[in-house]
């Protein structure tokens, strides 16, 4: 499957890692939109939060459970979480991720 983040992955195509276990992956976001600005995605292919299931939540518990130990080592506590899905939200990778921003004051809007 042609899927930018599985490369990413497979290490196929390069990465700034923050972050690594058996399960995922946290690397910095290619264009920041903050001083700290991480993606976190689960190494199995799941196009975006859509797909979660009672089958597959368990990844998705273990990465919010990786999320604020990166926000610690970042120097976070205070931070915003994002996850696109869909056209409308502006996905652009199809491999679910989470947006880990922080380390500016953030505005009220979300959309
Ligand atoms: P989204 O718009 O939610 O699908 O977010 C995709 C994110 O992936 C964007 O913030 C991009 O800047 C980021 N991105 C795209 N290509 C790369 C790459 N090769 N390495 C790191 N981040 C990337
Ligand atoms: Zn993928």
């Amino acid at each position: 499957m042609d899927c930018l983040f599985c490369s990413i992955i497979a290490g196929d195509i390069p990465s700034t890692k923050v972050y690594e276990d058996e399960f995922c992956l946290a690397f910095r976001d290619i264009n920041p939109q903050a001083p700290t600005h991480i993606l976190i995605i689960p190494k199995t292919h799941l196009a975006s939060a859509d797909e979660i299931t009672p089958e597959n939540s368990a990844i998705v518990a273990h990465i919010f459970e990786v999320i604020p130990l990166i926000a610690r080592k970042e120097g976070l506590t205070s931070y915003r979480l994002v996850s696109n899905i869909g056209p409308d939200a502006a996905q652009t990778v199809r491999h679910l991720h989470f947006h880990l921003l922080g380390g500016k004051q953030m505005g009220e809007t979300l959309a």
